[in-house]
């Protein structure tokens, strides 16, 4: 159990973790911070927080545990103003989408890597933001990614183990370097081909008409092109390397079916798509 949890960004994720904690009674006292203090009211309306400030560092102070739960280019401003009150036994995580990032953030702002520093990331999310949208049962049977580091404690990394797992989650562990790479590949690519789908069909003269006629198919595939834009702008600039190979290497293959297409081979592109569908199966469904 968790005397005192200080929630950096109660929004979507953060709100989230809250409330499942809450439910398990896992928690004594959560405080919340942000800048914006309506938000921090509809969360204390929601039952989110026991508490809040808009002071970070008072938010931090004598917490047990620190989550940051706010966009990556936040990351490391918030630990700027945080970095005072942490002491060596503060737990320090976050729920950031690359890693990376969120190492070399909090590295520049305390000047080094504590050893109550386990970065984390909740595999879980929906495309709406904000404390509105967070739910209790978010993490249940989901993944959540420990990139432990190697000045990391094994006390800390215990107890982010045993903080998630209380959420539900399925808890791994992994590289920094290896989940960004995977990341690029299972989420942060496919955002990308669903932003780029969408803006380019909006931009067509006829899109109303275009738009009118989307099917379910369009739907499912285009739904997390309604994810914040922020979000995603800070992911593309921090997983910027990792991301960029992926898409390089999509654009190849989606190349090859440009050409199979234009060149009327049937076969090859049969062979693609029975390809893809034999791995989907198998590898998603089955
Ligand atoms: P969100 O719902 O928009 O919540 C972000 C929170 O951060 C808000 O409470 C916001 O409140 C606060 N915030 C923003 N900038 C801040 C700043 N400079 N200082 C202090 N607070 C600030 O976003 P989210 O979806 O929970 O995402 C949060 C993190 O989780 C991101 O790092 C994201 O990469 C990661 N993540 C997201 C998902 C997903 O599907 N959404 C999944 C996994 C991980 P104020 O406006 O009041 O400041």
């Amino acid at each position: 159990m968790i005397k005192r949890m200080c929630i950096i960004g109660v929004g979507l994720i953060g709100g989230s973790l809250a409330l499942a904690l809450k439910r398990m009674g896992y928690t004594k006292e959560i405080v919340g911070t942000s800048r914006r203090e309506e938000h921090l009211r509809q969360a204390m309306q929601l039952g989110v927080i026991d508490r809040y400030t808009l002071d970070a560092a008072a938010a931090a102070k004598d917490a047990e545990v620190v989550v940051l739960g706010v966009p990556l280019g936040a990351m490391q401003p918030v630990c700027e103003q945080i970095c005072e009150v942490l002491s060596e036994h503060t737990v320090l995580t976050d729920v950031g989408s690359s890693k990376e990032s969120v190492v070399d953030a909090v590295q520049a702002a305390l000047g080094t890597l504590p050893a109550g520093f386990v970065p984390a990331h909740p595999i879980a999310g929906t495309e709406r933001s904000g404390v509105e949208a967070a739910f209790a049962e978010l993490f249940e049977d989901r993944r959540v990614i420990l990139t432990p580091l190697d000045t990391s404690s094994k006390e800390a990394i215990r107890t982010v183990h045993d903080m998630w797992a209380a959420t539900g989650a399925i808890v791994e562990q992994t590289t920094v370097e290896h989940h960004d790479q995977i990341l690029a590949a299972t989420s942060h690519l496919p955002h990308m081909l669903a932003f780029a789908l969408v803006d380019s069909l909006a931009r067509m003269g006829d899109h109303d008409e275009i738009f009118r006629y989307a099917a379910g198919g369009f739907r499912d595939f285009t739904r997390i092109a309604s994810s914040d834009p922020v979000m995603w702008r800070d992911i593309c600039v921090a997983n910027r390397d990792a991301l960029l190979k992926m898409m390089a290497r999509f654009q190849d293959d989606l190349g090859i079916i440009y050409e199979a297409i234009e060149e009327g081979n049937a076969e090859t592109l049969l062979e693609i798509f029975k390809s893809a569908k034999q791995a989907r199966d198998r590898l998603l469904i089955g």
